[in-house]
């Protein structure tokens, strides 16, 4: 969407193609008998990006605060400010007073990690500022952050090592160091993970949904003599004769091309053939790496309508919490056991199965999403709509569907979900509920063809066939064929909603 936009931008002929019936992917909204709910990212983080977007193309959006709550047992701490971090500080200390030198040294190391995301994202990236027309005032301000920046990009090489190596270097407790990584896809590089206590503050909610953000980008194209085409799948891509060709055979001729779904299907739906001997042999060890290599783990959400009013929970938390129901942690319930779980899959009792989702549901941590706290207009009056979800992973997911027990299993573990919050964080909710659906992991390798169902792109726990480094993030959007380029989740690792926009952005400027 932001390649599209800046292009047409430039007075460039585009062609935007989707292949669902809207735009936006994994930012989107949708409504339920009178709920909006977002399908993907329950909020924006503004990173220095969204914000100077919105007014580099003029969009049409109002931008409403979206606060985030973070809670454990009966702990729940709103965010408000980097003093928040000393407060959440006393939370640990309360819940874990045999640790409070561990609490100390982890705080002291986000701390230091908020100071550098500050000049990460809290200026406004020049690339997207209006008074770039104007070089002479532009050059001083790109300078500036560019030097911080350069010095923040070198602390942040220095952090690269998996969070769970660098929380083992500063603590003992192991269900206290559970609790600050298990909302994290595993493996994360320490920087990313311990950066999100920065990037709270920076949440932000576009007022009718993170999708109206996208409707509003698709329209802008539009409005600027793009042309956008939704309902469309690409199957096939002819990088000799440079051809695509949509589920319809209608055939599309390009002369630059920026491919933002997944690079597995890329690499799989391109031919080979015609190329040169060089070309071909470039192309196939690209291939080679991208097949061998698998997403992050996925999502498990449910989505609920409550027969409740909204100041029912704004009296508990804001609109956005990450909520941990038992100080205990995870252990090793979503790593060996869960291992253990898929080794002796032939074996596995449905009971089994169960037994360990409820375990995962008792230790885990949730992000819970309630659209009406931050936008009224969320939910049909004196109701509630509320989205819980947890990481969840890919491969369990596929196997409970070959045995034929996917429905059982989202009946039980929306069931689940529901008994977690209403006997925690929102006492007694489960006689409220007037509906409960959800979606999986499978659900989203369905609806936007991302690989094992990953929201952020490649998981961290084997090869990376992508951009890790900051200083090459330039580097991330060429692809092995000639004049395609791409941009997204899975060009630059770590990666997330910042990361598509910054990679959207340079694939742009390549084309232009
Ligand atoms: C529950 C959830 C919570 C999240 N929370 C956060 C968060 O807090 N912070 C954050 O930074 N990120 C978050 N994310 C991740 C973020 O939403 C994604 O990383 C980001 O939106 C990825 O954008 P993208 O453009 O790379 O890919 P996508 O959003 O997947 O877009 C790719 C698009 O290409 C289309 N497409 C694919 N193949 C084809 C084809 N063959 N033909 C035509 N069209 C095709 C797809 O339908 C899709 O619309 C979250 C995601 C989810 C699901």
């Amino acid at each position: 969407m932001t390649a599209a936009l800046s292009l047409v931008h430039k007075g460039k002929d585009v062609l935007l193609i989707e292949k669902n019936a809207e735009f936006g992917g994994l930012m989107n909204s949708f409504e339920r008998d009178g709920f909006r709910f977002e399908s993907g990212a329950r909020g924006l983080v503004n990173a220095g990006l969204v914000r100077p977007l919105i007014k580099e193309f003029d969009l049409d959006i109002e931008i409403l605060p979206n606060p985030i709550t973070l809670g454990i047992e009966d702990r729940l701490l709103k965010i408000d400010g980097e003093q928040s971090l000393y407060l959440y500080a006393d939370v640990l200390k309360d819940l874990y007073p045999q640790s409070k030198d561990d609490v100390d040294a982890i705080i002291r190391a986000i701390h230091d990690i908020v100071e550098d995301m500050k000049v990460l994202y809290g200026v406004d990236n020049p690339l997207f500022s209006k008074e770039k027309r104007n070089v002479l005032t532009m050059v001083p301000s790109v300078v500036a952050w560019m030097l911080k920046f350069l010095r923040t990009m070198y602390r942040i090489s220095k952090m690269s090592t998996p969070f769970e190596d660098h929380l083992d270097a500063l603590a003992a407790d192991q269900s206290l160091k559970d609790i600050i990584g298990q909302h994290f896809f595993r493996r994360t590089p320490a920087f990313f993970a311990l950066s999100y206590f920065a990037l709270y503050n920076d949440y932000i909610y576009p007022k009718g949904g993170v999708g109206a953000l996208m409707d509003q980008m698709a329209k802008a194209v539009g409005a600027r003599g793009g042309e956008v085409l939704e309902g469309t799948e690409i199957v096939h891509i002819d990088a000799q004769n440079k051809m695509l060709k949509d589920s319809a055979g209608k055939e599309y001729r390009y002369h630059k091309m920026i491919w933002t779904g997944d690079l597995k299907g890329l690499y799989t739906m391109t031919s080979d053939e015609g190329m040169p001997r060089r070309s071909q042999r470039k192309f196939n060890t690209q291939k080679q790496a991208i097949l061998a290599s698998r997403g992050a783990e996925s999502v498990f959400s449910v989505f609920l309508g409550v027969d409740l009013p909204p100041e029912f929970f704004r009296d508990k938390a804001s609109g956005h919490v990450f909520y941990t129901p038992n100080r205990r942690g995870l252990g090793t319930v979503h790593t060996t056991e869960l291992q253990s779980l898929l080794q002796d899959w032939d074996t596995v009792q449905e009971e089994a199965l169960y037994a360990w989702l409820e375990k995962f549901c008792r230790f885990n941590t949730f992000e819970i999403s309630i659209p009406a706290l931050r936008d009224p207009d969320a939910a049909p009056p004196g109701k509630t709509g509320i989205i819980i979800s947890t990481l969840f992973d890919y491969t369990l997911t596929s196997r409970i569907r070959e045995r034929g027990w996917y429905d059982e299993f989202k009946s039980r573990l929306e069931e689940l979900f529901i008994a977690t919050i209403s006997s925690g964080i929102y006492p007694d909710i489960g006689d409220k509920v007037l509906f409960s659906f959800s979606t999986t992991p499978w659900s989203i390798y369905e609806r936007v063809g991302s690989s094992e169902g990953s929201i952020v792109g490649w998981s961290f726990e084997g090869n990376i066939p992508a951009v890790t480094s900051m200083f090459n993030m330039a580097n991330s959007v060429k692809t092995a064929l000639p004049d395609v380029y791409a941009a997204g989740k899975w060009v630059y690792s770590p990666a997330g909603g910042p990361t598509a926009i910054m990679t959207g952005r340079i694939a742009a400027k390549k084309c232009q």
